[in-house]
């Protein structure tokens, strides 16, 4: 891959109507999956996050970091088990949750970023009182009748989000672990993509991007889904070919669609700088979720 001088003044002058377009927008984006866990990878997306502030874009950062979890609990000889795609949180594990979530993950998302030229800040919920949860009721999905108790895994009960809004007005970069808090001051460990999703409403974000370890949404034959619908969707979960940790993913894609964000992406965190593909190319990438 070599490019002469003219052709990357090129390629440059090519992102300019994207850069126009998203500039002073916000942009949310999902980091999980192997993004989070491959040097190269982690490098391209802490470059790509620091480009789009750099260009005028505001990006927002919700980490998840299940893998860690789980090699934390390993370490302790716990194992982690899951109801519908949600982790079981008994106090214990709420301990580590934010001990690797709000300090470990997210410092090294910080660190990355900083080191790629950015000013990230990392924040958890609590941190400017701003995701108030509350504990999950869990349905099963094929039976509303039975509920699930799956320990301190929170929902959103509001999110105040004046503190992002002072960060990124002033060049700062949010990094945002998904813990909120409790009436009591108590922690909830919540699904990295809700947050995401719901933050994207609440700040009425351009784009939501969720990062993956996958494709995208997949059908049953294993081929990528380039578009889904809210009723597509509800086929795709009744009939089981959208399981596990996509289950929450496309619940909180539908509803950021729903709620006004203008386009939703799931999207392949194995792709160098997908970020800055999606958004600065018209290039298509993953799934795109419509709100009909
Ligand atoms: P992330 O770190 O991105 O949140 P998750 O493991 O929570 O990763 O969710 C992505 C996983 O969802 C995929 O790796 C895959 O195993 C699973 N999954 C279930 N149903 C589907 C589907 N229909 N298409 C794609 N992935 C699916
Ligand atoms: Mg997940």
């Amino acid at each position: 891959m070599s490019h002469t001088p003219a052709d990357q003044a090129q390629i440059l002058a090519q992102a300019l109507p994207y850069i126009r377009k998203f500039h002073g927008k916000t942009m949310v984006i999902k980091y999980g999956g192997n993004a989070m866990t491959d040097p190269a990878l982690q490098k391209a997306f802490a470059e790509d996050v620091v480009l789009l502030k750099l260009v005028g874009i505001n990006p927002i950062v919700v980490h998840g970091g299940g893998p860690q979890i789980d090699a934390a609990l390993t370490k302790i000889g716990k194992k982690g088990q899951f109801i519908q795609g949600m982790r079981v949180t008994d106090a214990e594990t709420m301990d580590v949750v934010e001990w690797v979530l709000g300090g470990e993950v997210q410092q090294d998302i910080v660190g990355l970023i900083n080191a790629a030229g950015g000013k990230a800040v990392g924040l958890t919920g609590r941190d400017g009182a701003m995701i108030r949860a509350r504990k999950l009721k869990m349905l099963d999905l094929n039976d509303p009748s039975v509920e699930h108790d799956v320990g301190q895994v929170g929902e959103i009960e509001s999110i105040d989000p004046s503190i992002l809004r002072a960060l990124q007005d002033d060049q700062f970069i949010p990094v945002v672990s998904p813990i909120g808090f409790g009436p009591d001051n108590e922690s909830y460990n919540i699904n990295a993509d809700l947050v995401a999703s719901k933050l994207a409403e609440i700040l009425k974000a351009e784009k939501l991007m969720m990062l993956t370890n996958i494709r995208g949404v997949l059908d049953k034959q294993g081929e990528l889904l380039t578009e889904l619908t809210s009723r597509r969707i509800d086929e795709l979960v009744e009939d089981g070919t959208i399981s596990g940790g996509m289950l929450p993913k496309i619940a909180g894609a539908i509803d950021a669609a729903k709620c006004g964000v203008n386009a939703v992406h799931i999207i392949d965190g194995r792709v160098p700088h997908v970020l800055l593909l999606e958004i600065l190319t018209d290039q298509a990438f993953g799934t795109m979720i419509r709100s009909h």
